[in-house]
């Protein structure tokens, strides 16, 4: 298999998903623009594959395949034309996503995605050449480990690049779900919504983060509690999505302020080492 997958923003969500599409067989182009960042994303896509190599998943061989498969770039400008895939995967915030995607747009991908967890892919394609080959490719966290990719599809996406998008996912081995274009999607609005209520329950005291998580994972068989994913989502993230969330639905979606202060602090949950839980070396102490 071949093919060109480019993935702009080598953050939390890039780069798993550079890791999952090098698996897959696709020559994977990494676009940061944070040479720190991109640094970090070296080391640890590195740790990854020798993870999957420790554990079996992987022959040291073809890891080292997969590894040889995803190379840095420091911008976009730097991408030969023509790939098959473009998906940005760079902060929540609609600006700085709209100027990425013209400037993805203008490399001609056969297929330009959107890891948007809640901005519409409507307001996304504003002012984009070829919206018809534009949708959403919702991703979830870890990439490698999560079965579901999101499909969102505006009013101009043509219904081919829908049949590309389900294609490609089953080609990166995740099952698909094609939804309609709000902001929220399907997963998001529900997701978030519990998670801001279960901090709205730590300001008002009503149990630890620990025993709110418990409750949810004993009493509702939720894998993993809303205040931890929360800080694995990171904290930030979800700030920058409840505030989306709250201008297209109103205050239901407010932030808590107790959300607002802890992203202020700089408790960004795991990537920052600290949020509703301690974290060292990635791992919840
Ligand atoms: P992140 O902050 O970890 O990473 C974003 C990266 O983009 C950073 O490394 C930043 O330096 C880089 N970047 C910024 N501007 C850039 C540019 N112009 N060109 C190239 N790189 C640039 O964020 P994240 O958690 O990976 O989230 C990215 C997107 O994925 C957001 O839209 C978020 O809503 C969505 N998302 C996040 C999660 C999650 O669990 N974190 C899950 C699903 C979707």
């Amino acid at each position: 298999m071949s093919g060109r997958f480019v993935v702009v923003g080598a953050g939390t969500m890039g780069l798993g998903i550079a890791y999952v599409a090098a698996g897959a067989g696709y020559a994977v182009e990494l676009v940061e623009v944070d040479p720190g960042r991109a640094a970090d994303a070296s080391v640890r896509l590195a740790a990854l594959w020798e993870r999957a190599v420790q554990r079996g998943k992987l022959g040291a061989e073809e890891a080292a395949g997969h590894r040889e498969r995803v190379v840095l770039r420091p911008a976009l400008g730097e991408v030969a034309p023509g790939p098959d895939v473009i998906v940005e995967a760079v902060p929540e915030r609609l600006d700085l996503k709209r100027a990425v995607l013209r400037e993805a747009a203008a490399r001609r991908p056969a297929l330009l995605g959107s890891n948007t967890s809640s901005i519409p892919i409507t307001e996304l394609a504003t002012g984009l050449d070829r919206p018809e080959a534009f949708l959403g490719l919702h991703f979830f966290n870890p990439v490698w480990a999560m079965a579901l990719l999101e499909i969102v599809v505006g009013p101009a996406t043509a219904p081919e690049t829908t049949d590309a998008a389900v294609a490609l996912a089953g080609r990166l081995g995740k099952d698909p779900v094609v939804v309609r274009d709000m902001p929220g999607f399907a997963t998001s609005r529900l997701g978030v919504t519990l998670g801001l209520e279960a901090i709205r329950m730590v300001a008002d005291g009503v149990a630890s983060p620990a025993d709110i998580d418990k409750a949810m994972v004993l009493g509702y068989r939720h894998p993993v509690g809303p205040l931890e994913l929360t800080d694995l989502v990171g904290l930030d993230v979800r700030l920058d999505i409840a505030r989306t969330l709250q201008a297209a639905y109103g205050d239901r979606f407010a932030p808590p302020p107790l959300l607002a202060e802890m992203v202020a602090a700089g408790k960004l949950g795991k990537k920052s080492g600290q949020g509703f839980y301690t974290w060292e070396g990635g791992v919840k102490k």
